[in-house]
């Protein structure tokens, strides 16, 4: 299959045995940006069937500190994945139907945001902001004012 060939070099790359498991719940990932854990689990188990809950766990574990997959975990939401790493993005949460988009970071590396006071002399040393956008996506922010009409383009010129 071509994804487990793609899957396989990844895998390869970042030192790791090349497994069924680990190629079934890699290629989930891919297929499903920000999923949890259990829609990981269905989407897996799509590609290999007797895939337990424990080894999707176990798998998911070894991905994230091999860096192939990162795991995010906004505020009120369970852990999710994505198979997008190393580009510093961040991410918009609705906290109406708790969707999640990413969004490029401005600069492209950590750390993109510097804290406002200066951290000298505390001995600290910065490498990443993780950074979380919250509001509203456009349908939960259509269905929280329903009355509004939508916006029409107006032109100064017709005041
Ligand atoms: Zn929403
Ligand atoms: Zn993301």
């Amino acid at each position: 299959m071509r994804d487990d060939a793609a899957g396989a070099r990844a895998l390869r790359a970042v030192g790791l045995r090349v497994t069924q498991p680990r190629l079934a719940v890699l290629g989930a990932v891919r297929a499903h940006a920000h999923a949890t854990t259990d829609e990981l689990i269905v989407a897996a188990r799509t590609h290999l069937a007797p895939l337990s809950h424990q080894a999707v766990y176990d798998v998911l574990r070894v991905l994230t500190e091999s860096g192939l997959v990162r795991r995010i975990q906004p505020q009120g939401s369970v852990a999710r994945y994505e198979a997008r790493v190393g580009d510093n993005h961040h991410h918009l949460v609705c906290r109406g139907c708790g969707g999640i988009t990413d969004v490029d970071c401005a600069v492209g590396a950590a750390p993109c945001l510097a804290p406002g006071h200066p951290v000298d002399g505390t001995g600290f040393v910065v490498d990443e902001a993780e950074i979380t956008f919250w509001g509203l996506c456009a349908a939960c922010a259509a269905a929280a004012h329903p009355s509004d009409t939508p916006p029409v383009p107006t032109r100064e010129a017709d005041r």
